[in-house]
């Protein structure tokens, strides 16, 4: 099927969807997955795109998940905008787009949630307590309405793709996790929904998160690997932008999320991670790193 050639489907409803992709899946055809919260920007494109050229359908999903949002966060005012979404959508290629609404996720208040030790104590998971316990769940429930061969997401949420692998491990589903590379702005800023936020003086300091991050991938490509050390140039590199309110920086062992002592050993991963506030926005970056 040809990009353009089809108007994307907009379903609204879990049988609605299981019944449109039954046949394609009883015809042997491979189905990509992109779960989102909508707001696309050039990330998700990138996403969609890589899901569209890799599979013979691509579904996706746009729907602001209120399980992974704490009492004090965005959930409200999560930017949305689901005609612009759908059309970027189509332009894209996508087949199916699944645009539920709350009552449709969760008819009743979930009693069975997913919840993955561990990799979920730090970072995001610390910060947000809570938060990976309701990505884990949507994104179970949403493999298991979509059931597709190839789930894609990105690694600006490293912590995510860590944990949905763990989980789809754990769980035996069948679906191939693609972990797909970090979409930025031409200054290195991060693409994200919530970048609209910002105002323009928090915009331009907002560089520094990936000039701190770059910063410490060299000094470590230049065999400076001591966590300690990596934590405190970001760090530093960070506390130098004014408006910039660091939540956390992290040196930690990638995938599992643990602290690391001392020198990070050859061959190993390890990833930079930080969370800062600029205002009422947060913003995440991170970087992994091949110890050599
Ligand atoms: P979200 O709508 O924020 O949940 O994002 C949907 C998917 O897009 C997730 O897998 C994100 O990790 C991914 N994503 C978000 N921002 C980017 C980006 N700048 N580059 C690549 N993927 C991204």
């Amino acid at each position: 099927m040809k990009q353009g050639e089809i108007k994307v489907e907009t379903i609204r409803t879990i049988r609605e969807l299981r019944r449109k992709l039954a046949p394609h899946r009883q015809s042997g055809r491979s189905i990509g997955f992109m779960p989102t919260l909508g707001y696309m920007h050039e990330g998700h494109l990138s996403l969609i795109r890589r899901a569209r050229k890799e599979n013979d359908i691509a579904v996706i999903s746009i729907f602001v998940n209120p399980l992974q949002f704490g009492p004090n966060e965005d959930f409200d005012r999560y930017p949305r905008d689901m005609e612009r979404d759908l059309r970027l959508a189509q332009e894209a290629g996508v087949d199916f787009a699944f645009v539920p609404d709350v009552r449709e996720m969760y008819p009743e208040p979930v009693k069975t949630t997913v919840k993955v030790s561990g990799i979920t104590d730090r970072l995001c998971g610390a910060s947000r307590p809570g938060h990976f316990e309701g990505v884990a769940t949507v994104v179970l429930k949403l493999l298991l309405i979509v059931g597709p061969d190839r789930a894609y997401f990105g690694m600006k949420d490293a912590q995510q793709v860590a944990v949905i692998e763990q989980m789809v491990k754990d769980l035996n589903v069948p679906v191939a996790i693609v972990p797909c590379p970090t979409l930025r702005e031409s200054d290195g800023l991060a693409m994200s929904s919530r970048n609209v936020y910002l105002s323009p003086e928090e915009r331009r300091q907002a560089v520094v998160l990936n000039q701190a991050l770059q910063e410490a991938a060299a000094a470590a490509a230049a065999g400076r690997t001591d966590a300690g050390y990596l934590r405190s140039l970001v760090a530093g590199r960070i506390a130098a932008a004014p408006l910039a309110d660091p939540e956390y920086v992290e040196v930690l062992s990638y995938p599992s999320l643990e602290p690391l002592e001392g020198r990070a050993q050859p061959g190993t991963r390890i990833i930079i991670a930080v969370a800062v506030r600029f205002g009422k926005t947060r913003l995440i970056d991170n970087t992994i790193l091949e110890i050599r």
